[in-house]
């Protein structure tokens, strides 16, 4: 019920402003860490939740979509941190956040102003300014079905704007600390989720990424 208020209020001021670049904060005070959009199932009023706020508390947790995961591995996503291969990946999706909220989410360590590359072709479909997740961008994959969501970044990489296309491998961004994240503990914050019929950038229903590394060559 709670998301649902905060979804609501929040929703009563954060309008998608599509050409606006870098948006407003949210406000999500529950957070310490950044959380990949609301999930498909959330049940709220608003018609436009606040991206990256909570991951609804009092909903069920979506159950793993085994066919949408078999099927990004065939895809032969690129690992989006330069330098840091399948072996360094350690699965944090199910780790407890703030308000007991799921992380759902892979968290990858790695020096402030290391390269962030995009996992595979698609187009920047958001760059988002949230408290929780700093400086974010969320990218669509090619067909339109996934977006791939980058957090705490320290930037974004030079000529990277809303609608760009980009190419696998391609940097994108720069690992950092904004938004919740420490500051001696700059990483990325990297999720996928499936979009819904109405692509809609901020809703979906998570994906774990380190299952899509997990079994992968080194
Ligand atoms: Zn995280």
């Amino acid at each position: 019920m709670l998301a649902v208020v905060a979804g609501a209020v929040i929703g009563t001021w954060f309008r998608p402003a599509a050409t606006t670049q870098t948006s407003a904060v949210t406000s999500s005070p529950q957070q310490v860490e950044a959380l990949p959009p609301v999930r498909t199932a959330a049940a709220s009023p608003a018609p436009e939740p606040a991206p990256n706020t909570d991951a609804t508390p009092g909903t069920p947790a979506a159950p793993p979509d085994a066919s949408a995961l078999s099927h990004l591995r065939t895809r032969d996503l690129t690992l989006p941190v330069t330098g840091v291969g399948p072996a360094q990946l350690s699965d944090t999706y199910t780790q407890a956040r703030a308000a007991g909220a799921p992380h759902e989410a892979l968290d990858i360590m790695a020096p402030r102003g290391t390269p962030v590359l995009a996992v595979e072709d698609g187009r920047v479909a958001r760059l988002f300014l949230s408290k929780p997740g700093g400086i974010t961008l969320y990218q669509f994959d090619p067909s339109g079905e996934y977006a791939y969501y980058y957090a705490h970044l320290d930037g974004y990489a030079d000529g990277i704007t809303e609608g760009a296309s980009v190419r696998k491998g391609q940097v994108i961004a720069y690992v950092g600390s904004t938004g919740n994240a420490s500051p001696d503990a700059p990483h990325l914050h990297f999720a996928i989720f499936k979009l819904g019929a109405e692509r809609q950038w901020w809703r979906g229903t998570p994906i774990n990424p380190f299952l899509i590394w997990r079994d992968a060559k080194p």
